[in-house]
């Protein structure tokens, strides 16, 4: 029988962490007669009083690159606290939460949808009241087209099920929370994404990505990633992250779901022949090409582990607050018409 891609991987990082990791199996999904785990690892400070920083991949289970680029972030922390005390510093102060292989049914036979077809991304009960592009948004018509997202009335799938429990218990509980989900297949640029997918009303902790976005280009300034609502992009029902944000906003956490969206046309357009391979499309299939993406983008996963263990240090006072959230509305709702508040 095939086994899932990357569980042995993971098995190896955990041993490799050793009693620094925590990991829970938060649910096991039926597939083909097997029960397919679905794991979390924890590491870092629990007391509630402090940040969370999480780390989710393989939410679309073709998109392997995403859940690669999880592992290749836990494998480096699991060989640096052997050796790096600042790091071991750095754990005391923050609450780290990975969720490398959301998906494991998905993964392993190389779908987006998990083993009952649904798309998790578009599985949450969220409806949007605006006009979202047909199929892509979300559709309920089949679970043999992309993007289904469940019958109607039906609780969620048991994956995004999972994801909401361990963000609502790890990352809304605290003062702060940031999470980076890592996806792959949109265009030719690297993008980070934040809520809304469902409608483009500003989100309302617009001043705190506005602060972050300068941060980060301020911190990487060699990279370059687009830093957008992911509405700009296209609208869609039943997203996961908005779902999440929606619920921390009830509950008055500053919660911040980020989603990275590697640019995987432009592995497309440099090697055309993986256009005729399915997981081709959504992954860098030669070698060093690989190499070249999980290297670029663990700077990024170590920038956000910073940027929510010193939260304090960067998110806007009371004074910047007005003009970062104009310089936001400008730069990423300019059909909305600027205003001061009074
Ligand atoms: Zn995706």
């Amino acid at each position: 029988m095939q086994s899932v891609p990357y569980l042995d991987q993971l098995a190896s990082i955990l041993d490799l962490g050793g009693k620094h990791f925590e990991t829970r199996t938060l649910c096991e999904v039926p597939c083909e007669g097997r029960r397919l785990p679905v794991q979390a690892v924890l590491l870092g400070n629990p007391d509630p009083a402090l940040p969370a920083v999480g780390f989710f991949g393989g939410v679309h289970g073709l998109e392997r690159i995403g859940a690669e680029v999880v592992l290749a972030f836990l494998h480096s922390l699991a060989t640096r606290l052997k050796w790096d005390s600042s790091l071991h510093r750095e754990l005391e102060s923050v609450r780290l939460v990975f969720m490398p292989l959301v998906n494991p049914g998905g993964i392993l036979f190389g779908t987006r949808a998990n083993p009952n077809g649904v798309d998790l991304m578009r599985n949450a009960p969220v409806e949007s009241q605006e006009r979202v592009p047909w199929l892509i948004g979300g559709q309920r018509i089949s679970p043999r087209l992309p993007w289904f997202r469940g019958p109607a009335g039906r609780p969620m799938e048991a994956e995004g099920l999972a994801v909401c429990e361990l963000v609502s218990r790890e990352c809304l509980a605290r003062p702060f929370s940031l999470t980076v989900d890592c996806h792959s297949g949109f265009g030719v640029n690297d993008r980070i994404w934040f809520p809304f997918a469902h409608t483009r009303t500003p989100i309302q902790h617009l001043e705190e990505l506005h602060a972050l976005k300068n941060l980060l280009r301020e911190t990487l300034c060699h990279y370059r990633y687009i830093f957008e609502p992911q509405s700009s992009q296209y609208l869609a029902h039943g997203d996961l992250w908005d779902h999440l944000y929606l619920r921390a906003l009830g509950q008055g956490s500053l919660f911040l779901p980020l989603t990275l969206e590697m640019g995987s046309w432009a592995w497309v357009k440099k090697n055309p022949l993986q256009f005729f391979s399915r997981l081709g499309i959504f992954n860098p299939v030669i070698e060093h090409r690989q190499q070249r993406v999980l290297r670029r983008h663990l700077p990024l996963l170590e920038f956000f582990l910073r940027a929510a263990s010193s939260y304090r240090s960067w998110l806007p006072g009371l004074a910047e607050r007005e003009q970062h959230r104009l310089r936001a509305l400008s730069r990423w709702y300019p059909e909305l018409r600027m205003e001061p508040r009074s």
